[in-house]
């Protein structure tokens, strides 16, 4: 039977309990296809999900553990949810500065937005100990030895640190091993979701060793591309003495362990996705968002929907837009771009000026070119429903996916998920991961050569018929074939391999 076998730890927590109006408890499932995925596998495995309590109400519905079992609609398949509690310094610290300022923009090779953070690491690495604890009370109570499966660039200290307790690291900081779960022997496993950039960028981190090695706790590092592992092992190698890195075999050794590199493309639940394309509530919402955007009902939509982030690159695609409409009057009234941006960071300077950038480039394109009755751009921050979003995917007749730098993006396997009987053209930037599994299909761009994305528009809105369907239908099989259930399959695989070479299980 499965015990507390698996063990998930993730900045962001499934579940989140707030206060409603009337000050009752509500709770709230973050959208988003990696902890909704995750959730489903949990809920088979009945295991334990630790993660930051960041909801009002989060501390009143746990129990002495800090532990609230979820979900709440499905008392057959729960499992624990262990909610860490972060004071202000902590989240500022950790989340903000660390997460959000250095390792965010870091990885995406944004190194003039990098800030500098003396005292906020410490804050990082206390948060990490955190988890680290967490994750170590969890394999204790585990039936065998559990795995341990941790996400993202928040949680790059903590496999060191559970490895510390575990007994099974030989070199711990100063005060030597201390076994604090009983002997277990956990399989530690972590996704980077995000770019891993080249050794030449990855460099300037002023904590670069103790960021490899902790990730170096690690039995298994996946990322979504071969490119980010390539990046990565020449990190390793380079940037920490003491490893042993085989770029063949995809592995470095070091303090006594091997952990072994591997590329998992992640993707989008796309049955799901389909169904909700297919929703009445859906195609209401495409009704309606024509008509209370005054968007003529012959008018051809492109799309984008990204977070207010300045990797997304929003700002370029504008100006390919406004290039468009320069070079090709024919297309003024004709097509509409209609922008979904998500609030994001706010709090955060570079994103704060990032909205404003995107609301002035908005303002100037529309200002040349609206008339009466077309806008050129449509902008919008409401939030949408997943059927709605898909609805608008379904709508559109292109997608323009141009990020500068993007770990996968799911927007654009979203699109090919969503489309229908007479599917869109997706046009998506060569610096995205997800390029690298559908950039043969897609219309590529480069997110910065205003003209050639501005041509690259123009061949995706006149392309016939018989070669838009060719494409979408390559698109589609392969969003099918490396669907979000595949990569779970994918990643337990790889722990399975890499546990059993280990001796463990399972
Ligand atoms: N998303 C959303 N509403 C929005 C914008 C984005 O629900 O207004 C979702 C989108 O459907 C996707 C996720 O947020 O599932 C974004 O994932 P992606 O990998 O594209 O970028 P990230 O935001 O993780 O950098």
């Amino acid at each position: 039977a499965a015990g507390d076998e698996l063990v998930v730890a993730s900045n962001r927590q499934p579940y989140r309990h707030d206060y409603g109006d009337d000050g009752e408890v509500t709770v709230d499932r973050p959208a988003g296809g990696l902890t909704a995925g995750l959730d489903e596998v949990m809920r088979r495995v009945d295991g334990t999900w630790i993660a930051w309590g960041d909801g009002e109400a989060d501390a009143t519905v746990v129990d002495g553990d800090d532990t609230v079992t979820v979900p709440p609609d499905d008392a057959e398949n729960t499992y624990a949810l262990r909610r860490l509690w972060l004071d202000e310094d902590e989240v500022e610290g950790y989340y903000y500065e660390v997460a959000n300022q250095v390792l965010w923009p870091l990885c995406h090779a944004a190194l003039g937005t990098v800030e500098s953070c003396g005292d906020a690491w410490a804050d990082y690495r206390r948060v990490n100990d955190q988890f680290a604890d967490a994750m170590a009370d969890a394999a204790t109570d585990a039936d065998g030895d559990p795995l341990v499966w941790l996400h993202d660039y928040h949680l790059a200290l903590a496999p060191r640190h559970l490895r510390e307790r575990t007994g099974s690291d030989t070199g711990g900081r100063g005060d030597g091993p201390v076994d604090r779960t009983g002997g277990a022997d956990p399989t530690l496993a972590h996704t980077w979701h995000i770019p891993w950039p080249s050794w030449d960028t990855f460099r300037a981190c002023p904590n670069r060793e103790a960021l490899l090695d902790g990730l170096l706790g690690n039995d298994l590092l996946v990322f979504h591309v071969p490119r980010y592992c390539e990046n990565f092992l020449r990190s390793a190698d380079r940037g920490l003495d003491g490893t042993a890195v085989d770029f063949d075999a995809g592995t470095v050794d070091y303090r006594g362990r091997t952990t072994t590199v591997r590329a998992a493309p992640m993707g989008v639940p796309v049955d799901r996705i389909r169904e909700q394309a297919d929703s009445m509530e859906a195609a209401g919402f495409r009704a309606a968002f024509r008509k209370n955007r005054g968007i003529d009902r012959d008018t051809r939509l492109a799309v984008g929907v990204d977070r207010l982030d300045y990797t997304k690159g929003i700002v370029q695609r504008l100006d390919a837009f406004e290039r468009l409409f320069e070079e090709r009057p024919d297309y003024r009234g004709e097509v509409t771009f209609v922008q979904v941006g998500t609030e994001s960071r706010s709090a955060i300077p570079a994103y704060a000026d990032y909205q404003d950038r995107v609301e002035a480039a908005v303002d100037r394109v529309n200002d040349r070119f609206a008339t009466d009755d077309w806008r050129p751009v449509v902008y919008t921050t409401e939030m949408i429903s997943n059927e709605g979003l898909a609805g608008l995917y379904r709508e559109a007749d292109l997608a323009v996916v141009s990020p500068i730098r993007d770990g996968m993006n799911l927007v654009a396997q979203e699109f090919v998920a969503a489309g229908g009987d007479d599917p869109g053209v997706l046009v998506l930037s060569d610096q995205a991961g997800a390029h690298d599994t559908l950039g043969e299909w897609a219309v590529s761009v480069r997110p910065h050569d205003t003209e050639g994305f501005a041509a690259a528009l123009d061949d995706a809105l006149s392309m016939s018929e018989r070669e838009r369907r060719r494409r979408a239908n390559a698109l589609a099989d392969g969003v099918e074939d490396d669907d979000l259930d595949s990569w779970l399959v994918d990643v337990l695989g790889a722990v399975a391999r890499v546990a059993s070479a280990d001796g463990g299980v399972p």
